[in-house]
């Protein structure tokens, strides 16, 4: 039996344990550390917490992993000279946070109170209380919603040029988008590809005049105004995309090997809406890099971070999350109110 497995028998009993069976008591777990999300952020959090003997306990959620769940070859996280598969790359992350104690439940937190400390999780059934507890929530690249989008993500489709650029060299590229994502992408793209055409369905970038400058004077890319991404085909990997004029409601197709979908992220935030302070797209603020404006809560990862959203970048804030933690507890042990 794997250590994680093991940790998930070892819960403690309710609380509550005078209940009868017939009356509708929810259980209350105390936790000192829970860790929300299993990225690398949650999972960095989580291994940094265990050797600091926190016990943490990790909700990683019923899609675990985060994003680097979606991709195939990982040639950029360093330590894997050869590449590493994304999956494969979290599972090392679980394996050895699972090693050193760390508790990781395949759930989803449905609620957090951050109005008192303890703070409050209503999670598989129960109420957790945890003094401290860090967000590693991620955020989510937004997708187009096409019926085979999800098949051929990770074979041609992707949402990362910066993790999949580079298998596509020499070969036909399309980015969706027209922010400072879909240009900053394209551009990337064209230290591999052979030609880049960015699809946007207007007739005018939303990107940053600097970008699209930048943008209009690289001879590798190629414009497609006022167009959207229809459908997208292939058997084993993307071979070709429909596409819609949408001044006109002409139809054609383009054969591509890479599709490259940046029309933006959205961060995981919603279980803190309204409870702490939020950026205008929705990403956690943060100072001291990765405090939150409740005391007790951290934020690490891509969940406050609109900018880097590397895996390496992720992890390190959840190192530096769970240090922080470490040592604002252990200052409220000794009655030392720590500054926030
Ligand atoms: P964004 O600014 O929200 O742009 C999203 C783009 O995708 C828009 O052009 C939008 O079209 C298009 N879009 C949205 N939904 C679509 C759909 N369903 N189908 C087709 N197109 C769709 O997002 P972002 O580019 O990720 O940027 C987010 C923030 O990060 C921005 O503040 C940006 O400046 C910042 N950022 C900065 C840098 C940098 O400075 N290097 C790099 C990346 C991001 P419309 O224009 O028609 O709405």
């Amino acid at each position: 039996m794997g250590s994680a497995q093991a940790a998930l028998l070892k819960d403690s009993p309710p609380k509550d344990s005078a209940r009868s069976p017939d009356t509708e008591v929810t259980p209350v777990t105390e936790r000192e550390l829970v860790i929300i999300g299993s990225g690398p952020a949650g999972l960095t959090a989580a291994l940094y917490a265990a050797r600091a003997n926190l016990a943490p306990v990790v909700y990683e959620g019923t899609q675990s992993g985060g994003q680097l769940m979606l991709t195939t070859e990982v040639e950029n996280y360093p330590g894997f000279p050869d590449g590493i598969l994304g999956p494969d790359l979290m599972d090392n992350f679980r394996t050895q946070a699972a090693r050193f104690g760390a508790e990781i439940h395949p759930l989803d937190v449905e609620s957090l109170d951050l109005s008192t400390r303890p703070f409050a999780l209503e999670v598989g059934g129960e109420t957790v209380q945890a003094q401290a507890v860090i967000l590693a929530t991620g955020a989510s690249a937004k997708w187009l919603g096409l019926p085979d989008e999800a098949r051929l993500a990770g074979r041609g489709i992707s949402t990362c040029a910066t993790c999949d650029g580079f298998f596509f060299r020499d070969k036909e590229i399309a980015v969706v988008g027209g922010g400072d994502s879909a240009v900053e992408e394209a551009l990337f793209l064209t230290k591999f590809a052979g030609k880049v055409t960015l699809i946007h369905r207007r007739d005018q970038l939303r990107a940053s005049k600097i970008m699209a400058e930048r943008a209009r004077a690289n001879e590798r890319i190629a414009f497609l105004w006022n167009s959207i991404v229809t459908d997208v085909h292939g058997e084993d990997k993307l071979e070709s995309i429909g596409l819609e004029d949408t001044q006109t409601g002409a139809r054609s197709t383009l054969a591509v090997d890479g599709l490259f979908v940046a029309i933006g992220h959205e961060p995981n935030t919603a279980l803190v809406k309204g409870q702490i302070d939020l950026d205008d797209v929705g990403y956690a603020i943060t100072h001291a890099d990765v405090r939150t404006s409740v005391p007790g809560l951290w934020a690490a990862g891509d969940v406050q971070d609109s900018v880097w959203r590397q895996a390496v970048t992720a992890a390190g804030s959840g190192c530096m999350a769970a240090i922080d933690a470490e040592r604002h507890l252990e200052a409220e042990k000794f009655g030392v109110a720590p500054a926030w």
